[in-house]
This record gives C-alpha cells, structure tokens and sequence, in this order.
C-alpha cells in the first residue's frame, strides 16, 4: 500500500529526544536552563506551531476574525494579540462538525500515513471531547509524563500498577506509554476496582513490590483500607516510593509515608506541570507549553502572581492544536525566578477550582473547590466533600457534605466548627452536613470518574 508508515517509521527519535529530553538526563540538562535560553527556544516553537496552527480552520477562522497572523509572533510578549477561546467553542466545532469537529490537525482518512489515536476527555462538563494524537504527540507526551512521575520517585525497571480505567479516556494508555517507553517500567494493567478488585489490587501491588499505585488518591486511601482489613501495613507491605495521586496530600503522605507532589495537565494536552521537591508551585514544562493567567470575566491579562484562569498554549504536538485554550482552571503564575531545585522554569500555583463552578453567594464569589478545602481542614474529618447550592425562598444558600469516622454524638461540634471555619474564611455562612465515609461516593462519581464532581448547582431545579 502505497505511503503507508508504521508508527515507529514516522518518528525521528533521535530529534525528539533532542527536542524533549527524557528522564532521568532531563534534571541534569534542560530542566536547568537559563531564562533567555528557555524564552528563545519557546519563541521558536509558538512560532512553528502558529503556522501549523494556522491550517486548521478553527484557528484560521478564529484568527483571521482578530486580524492576527502568525507572522505577527514575533517575541512571546506577541502571543498576548492571539485570541483565546473556551470548552464552549470546541463544544460547538463538534455541534457542526461531528464527531470531531474542525479543530483537529489530523485526519482519520490520512491514518494509514500519519498513525494516529483517539483519546476523549472524561466528559466532567459535558459531552466527551475527542482529540486525534499523531505518534509524536504520543511520544512528546509521554516523555513529559515521564519526567513528572520521575521527579515523583518513580525510577527506571520498577513495577507500577495501573489502576486507571482503560477506556476511551487517554489517561490509563498516557500513563502506561510513558512508563513502558521511556521508563522501562514494568505496568501492571489492572484497571479500575470494577476490572480488578480492590483485594487482588493489593495482592498484586505486594507481591510484585510495585513503586506506585496510578489512581485517584481517594481509590489509593481505599485500598490502604482493604490491605488492613486483609491483616497488612500499607506503609511496610506496600513498597511506594511515589504518590502521583491526586488528592487529600497530608492523608496519603501520614497513610504511606511516601512524599506527595502536585500536578497539572488536562486532556488536550496531556502534562502541563509538576511540583519539584522544593514545594513552591508546579515547574511548567516550558519546552511544550506557554502558560498565561487571563481574568476569568474579562479574559484579559493578570499582573504575575495573582489569580486568575489557565490560558495554556502548547508548542510541542504536530495533529491537533490548543493554541490560547482558556481552560478556565484558576491558578496563579509566579515570575520567573530560579526555583531552590535550580530549575528556571516558571511555576503555576496548584489547581484552585473551575472558574465555571464560581457561585455568586449572596454577593460573594465562591468556588466549590475553595469551600471544601477549608471544610475538610480538621483531622477528625475525611477529606472527601460535596457542595450543593440551593435556592431557599429568595435567598441563595449552599451546603458542604462532609464525612467522618467520628462518634454520632460528636457530629454537631464537628460541624459546627467547620461552619465557623468556613464563616471566618469566606465571610459567608455555609451550612455543613456530616455522613459516614463513603456516602457521598454516589454524588461524587469517585470510583468511577478520572476527576471526581465536587459540585451541583440545583438553583435551577
Ligand atoms: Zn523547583
């Protein structure tokens, strides 16, 4: 057949490396980079990937409309003139477009020369979104999640279980690309507790000593639970050595007295971020991304170091582009300085909520997120939660369910207590409500979605 390419013929992996260093060579070499040199090599790759960029009609359209082309990218002060867009807008390229829509920069019918794959995203608001992967996309993304899990402590030739879903979200398959192909790990493909139960989950990650358990750190709290009741210790049965698991840090630190760093990424463009042991904001791995902080109302800029939404352009894929993606996740972006671990590379603060959740609380904006983080701020509570809004005659009310372990008879002071935290903290009262661990776990999707849903808003109901 005439051009047709396997995907290990399509990619110079010499270049790649070159271009993405993998671990562990990165945290000697690039991740060390001085400023100029990273802002310079930046500039290079917004300006390739403007270009591409520029021949999928999404951006094309969007673009012309602004008057921007990319021959105006012209230092990175330059991508400020580039319009940005939201979910919304790639939610209606699919509406007109199904199923992929027109933001693609690949095309199925064109598969058999450019090998591609489809992920979609795990459709916590809304309908599912597919992007198409070429195989350097594929590779460059992995090298990206393999510097992340190795700055974790995740180490070359370990055993790690995978106990994220294989499904047609790209999580499971990015996890294992990156661990199996520029790790040499070995990946224990069980699946969710549905595919593989939480007890042969524990056995499995015992017996062959694995280094990490990929999963929800609620789902990872759990199987700490079930190896106690099978008679083990999870900090001495267990062999963790890292934790990239998202969720209640200080819980998963005490549980498996393993060290817990922060991450960000999302779907379309896979890992953003990574916290460094230095613990002072998540390093942007800026050979793949330009990050900008843009005003959640208005889209426009925001001085360094306040908060506001993601805005992420990435410069390292070759199919479909996020050029200016208002994520509308709310960080903060520091100034670039040189970090204690010695890295140059700009830090995001920790995700702090959906800019879409943020509820107008009887004049006070409040973000689901931000409510149960206080909320959960008492070791005699669990760290799980679910905020609910609800429109009481004409008042505006909300309510955080939280759960504990704790004696009926102390429940009322444990809430109270919450409430007062949340009244000093937010300047708003929020009703609190306890129940037992796991009685949320049907509002909050936990086993069974990547992210878990922290928030309903029933004012409309
Ligand atoms: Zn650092």
């Amino acid at each position: 057949m005439a051009g047709f390419r396997r995907p290990f013929e399509v990619v110079d992996h010499a270049a790649l490396m070159r271009t993405h260093q993998p671990p562990p060579e990165y945290f000697e070499g690039d991740w060390l980079l001085g400023p100029e040199e990273i802002e310079a090599r930046q500039l290079a790759a917004l300006q390739t990937r403007a270009r591409s960029a520029y021949e999928v009609p999404f951006f094309r359209d969007r673009w012309d409309a602004a008057g921007f082309h990319p021959n105006d990218l012209k230092s990175l002060e330059d991508l400020w003139q580039v319009p940005a867009y939201q979910v919304d807008d790639i939610r209606k390229s699919i509406e007109a477009h199904p199923p992929l829509g027109d933001y693609q920069g690949a095309d199925l019918a064109n598969a058999a020369q450019e090998p591609l794959r489809v992920f979609m995203s795990g459709a916590t608001t809304g309908a599912p979104r597919p992007t198409l992967y070429t195989q350097w996309d594929r590779e460059a993304g992995a090298i990206l999640m393999a510097r992340a899990l190795y700055l974790q402590g995740v180490r070359p030739g370990d055993v790690v279980v995978n106990a994220w879903a294989y499904s047609t979200h790209n999580g499971a398959f990015a996890f294992d690309e990156a661990l199996h192909k520029w790790l040499s790990c070995v990946v224990l493909t069980t699946g969710t507790g549905n595919v593989t139960s939480s007890r042969r989950q524990v056995e499995l990650a015992c017996q062959y000593q694995a280094t990490a358990i990929l999963t929800t750190g609620d789902y990872l709290l759990h199987l700490a639970e079930v190896a106690v009741e099978m008679g083990l210790d999870p900090k001495k049965d267990f062999n963790l050595k890292a934790l990239p698991n998202i969720g209640d840090r200080a819980k998963l630190e005490e549980v498996f007295g393993v060290p817990n760093y922060q991450s960000y990424g999302f779907h379309e463009v896979q890992w953003v971020a990574q916290e460094c042991p230095a613990r002072a904001g998540l390093h942007v791995f800026e050979d793949a991304y330009v990050v900008q902080i843009v005003d959640p109302d208005t889209g426009e800029r925001v001085p360094d170091g306040e908060p506001g939404c993601l805005c992420v352009t990435e410069t390292y894929k070759t199919g479909s582009p996020q050029f200016r993606y208002n994520i509308q996740d709310l960080s903060v972006l520091h100034p670039r300085e040189q970090c204690e671990c010695g890295s140059w590379l700009r830090r995001i603060g920790p995700f702090a909520g959906r800019a879409d959740n943020m509820i107008k609380l009887r004049g006070v904006n409040v973000w689901p997120e931000a409510v149960g983080a206080i909320a959960v701020d008492d070791p005699r509570l669990e760290g799980d939660y679910f905020v609910r809004a609800r429109r009481e005659g004409t008042r505006d009310e909300m309510i955080v369910h939280l759960t504990t372990r704790a004696e009926a008879g102390d429940h009322a002071a444990i809430a109270a207590a919450a409430e007062a935290r949340l009244k000093e903290r937010l300047g708003v009262r929020i009703a609190v409500e306890l129940g037992a661990p796991g009685s949320l776990d049907a509002w909050t999707e936990i086993h069974t979605s990547p992210k878990p849903k922290r928030f309903r808003d029933e004012r409309a109901d």
